[in-house]
């Protein structure tokens, strides 16, 4: 447990004319304010605070955020006042306390459409004093290290609303060292299963991993002494957070993914970043395309660095750092870093010119009055693929960027969404592709028919409303194609003078319907369809030479079999220069499915070979042999696609995968699993799949599962 004096002594160590009299006045308050109340833990409260302070002050931060820490629960939780923190204290801790209380009442997971503005309060507060978002940060990162005391259900919540909100948030600012531990032990929580494999392969391989560290630095610190240079060198391993992402990015188990280990070279100026950069590229080779000058081009949250990747001593990827001391304070500590005393004074103004972004939210905080847009626009910023949007009774959706009243209306149900004729957003009417902003309240107008149109499919961005305006057109046609079926039947009963209820009903048709491997109603729409014709139907009931072969007739109905054959035409998958009929076949090396780009090979006698746009082997063909290809969308056939899901190796898993792939409506026609060395499996499953969107689905679905690490779509 932090003590009183270990904060003390922190502060002094940093700005020893400080004068930390308020600070030991916060403790004796807080302590009073918090007397006998206990965290869930067990613990006395008073511990929270002390934490909190003791993190700001580890960052070097000023005597007002340590003061504020101290005191930032005790206004919310106590009966202490915010007149008697102004009166003991000043006004400006007065204004921290407020901001962060007001903070501690944001929740980004309720449902209220209060949010709107609650978000513009949070970035208020952060652009007027970013000191706030400090203290908040902080205190964050102490609720996260003691997470296991909350309720597991409480547990999930925080650390998503963590990894979401708060982790972006310090990264923006560049304060790395609390993103990367609000991401660990986001992780930690949020898939535990996930974390505790790589922890114990992390620790399996410590040994060897420090030899390699060691031997690395060893190199490192001879090659710069050549060249003169001063240098101090630190080899990490990369956070889980990183480790998981990259496993999850690039499809593969933790021993395939071979920077985990990254060094840090800090030098005393520009020019020495670069010369160190140049000898290192001399000795081993570099990556093509991994080097990153953000010293030339610091990125937007004023970080700098050299980096770059080489091809180890023992042929692996190694990730190196490059940078000065000034550079790396900003780097771990970023906005932070502002605050640190330079001969106890701040930090001149030229370094808070750096901040760029922060002082564009001022301008927006006072360009903009309208909390909706003011949201949309910091949002943007922060969450730049989606968007949040709230139902009339203020419930909270998210939906992709760019989605439209269409789906919003099919997340609330299949039949509002194929309905819905437009929506009234903010009270104004607006028509189906309207793109929704954040903070928008939607409202879904709708009409008594179902009204799915295939231009529909244009719009809409979701992939659950695009299944259900795809399945409702399947059904149309379907209907349609009956509807001509019996209206050629009931034309071919009338000249025979039979009757079609009993025709249908008869047991001949049931016979000839088995035998052809139809049920009556599909018979029908075999007619309909012009696979069978009327005629042939009614050649069940009469004799042979009673049958008519009147050409009037059989005009008529070719007519009809015109509108038919249009009909027909959608049967073919793919359709060659608009047309459906032609003799099409899947290129086995890239496997395209219905949804993915596709062009054409025109073969010898083999008919048109079907491809991915990019795949290799049709990109080296003769150009005057492809031709353009396009998905026929309305085309019901199913392909077979192949997945690979690297998973860790536990009983049940397998029924987990089969259970989330069939939940997609998908089927399995082929599996394979392979256990790996690291207590994982690699399985491979074929699975039926009807379109793009169907298979982004099910790998959705997957990757939900508990203990499923990356799940990717093979080709060939
Ligand atoms: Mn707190």
């Amino acid at each position: 447990m932090i003590r009183l004096h270990d904060i003390l002594d922190m502060i002094s160590a940093y700005n020893p004319e400080a004068d930390v009299d308020q600070v030991k006045k916060a403790y004796v308050f807080a302590a009073k304010a918090h007397q006998g109340q206990t965290r869930r833990s067990g613990e006395p409260y008073l511990v929270h605070p002390m934490e909190v302070a003791g993190i700001l002050a580890k960052m070097k931060l000023d005597l007002p955020s340590i003061t504020t820490a101290l005191l930032h629960d005790t206004v919310e939780d106590t009966v202490a006042t915010l007149e008697e923190v102004e009166q003991l204290f000043s006004e400006e801790i007065k204004d921290l306390v407020d901001g962060v209380t007001k903070l501690s009442k944001v929740h980004f997971t309720t449902s209220e459409e209060r949010q709107a503005e609650n978000f513009r309060k949070m970035i208020m507060a952060m652009a007027k004093d970013i000191r706030v978002i400090i203290i908040k940060l902080a205190d964050r990162v102490h609720n996260m290290r003691t997470l296991e005391h909350m309720p597991e259900m409480r547990q999930v919540a925080i650390a998503q609303e963590t990894v979401d909100i708060y982790a972006p948030i310090a990264n923006r600012l560049g304060i790395q060292e609390m993103k990367i531990e609000l991401e660990d032990l986001s992780l930690k929580h949020l898939k535990p299963d996930v974390y505790q494999m790589i922890d114990d392969q992390v620790r399996k391989k410590r040994v060897k991993r420090e030899k390699f560290i060691k031997d690395i630095k060893q190199v490192i610190i001879d090659k710069m002494k050549e060249h003169n240079i001063q240098c101090d060198i630190y080899g990490r391993l990369k956070h889980y957070y990183s480790i998981w992402k990259k496993m999850e990015i690039q499809h593969i188990p933790l021993d395939q993914v071979h920077d985990i280990v990254a060094f840090r070279m800090i030098v005393d100026n520009i020019q020495q970043c670069y010369e160190a950069l140049g000898a290192i590229h001399a000795l081993w080779r570099p990556v093509p395309g991994r080097f990153r000058d953000y010293i030339a081009m610091p990125k937007a949250n004023n970080y700098q660095s050299l980096h770059t990747t080489v091809i180890g001593p023992q042929g692996e990827r190694v990730e190196f750092q490059i940078r000065t001391q000034e550079m790396h304070a900003i780097a771990e500590h970023g906005v932070a870093a502002h605050w640190k005393y330079k001969e106890g004074k701040l930090i001149e103004q030229e370094d808070e010119m750096k901040f760029k972004w922060i002082r564009k939210l001022l301008e927006w905080q006072t360009e903009l009055s309208d909390p909706a847009e003011f949201l949309d626009t910091v949002k943007l910023d922060l969450f730049a693929d989606d968007v949040y949007v709230f139902t009339p009774k203020g419930e909270l959706l998210e939906f992709p960027r760019g989605s439209t009243p269409l789906d919003f209306a099919y997340s609330i149900h299949t039949d509002v969404g194929h309905s819905c004729i437009g929506a009234k957003v903010s009270g104004k009417i607006v028509p189906l592709r309207y793109e929704l902003h954040s903070g928008d309240t939607v409202e879904i107008l709708t009409s008594k028919k179902k009204l799915p149109h295939k231009d529909w499919l244009n719009f809409v961005k979701t992939s659950r409303a695009k299944a259900k305006i795809r399945q409702q057109l399947r059904q149309d046609e379907q209907e349609k194609v009956s509807t001509i079926g019996r209206e050629l039947l009931e034309k071919a009963c009338r000249k025979y003078k039979l009757s079609i209820n009993q025709i249908l009903k008869s047991k001949e048709l049931a016979a000839y319907a088995k035998k052809s491997s139809y049920d009556v109603a599909g018979v029908v729409a075999s007619i309909g369809y012009g696979k069978l014709s009327a005629q042939q139907v009614i050649a069940l009931f009469v004799p042979k030479d009673d049958l008519k072969n009147d050409e009037k007739d059989q005009k008529a109905e070719s007519v009809i079999g015109k509108i038919v054959r249009k009909i027909k035409r959608s049967k073919g998958m793919v359709k060659v220069g608009g047309m459906g009929d032609m003799l099409v076949s899947f290129g086995k090396c890239c496997n395209p499915i219905p949804g993915d780009p596709i062009i054409g090979f025109v073969t010898r006698g083999r008919g048109v070979s079907i491809h991915v746009s990019n795949c290799p082997r049709v990109l080296g063909q003769n150009k005057e042999r492809l031709i353009n290809v396009e998905w026929d969308m309305s085309n019901a056939s199913t392909r077979i696609a192949r997945i690979r899901v690297v998973c860790v190796d536990q009983p049940g898993m397998l029924a987990k995968m089969t259970e989330a792939i069939t939940e997609e409506g998908s089927n399995i026609a082929g599996a394979s699993i392979t256990i790996n060395d690291d207590k994982t499996a690699t399985n491979g499953f074929d699975i039926e799949i009807k379109d793009l969107t169907q298979l982004r689905n099910v790998i959705k679905s997957l990757e939900r599962v508990k203990g499923i690490i990356s799940v990717e779509r093979v080709r060939g």
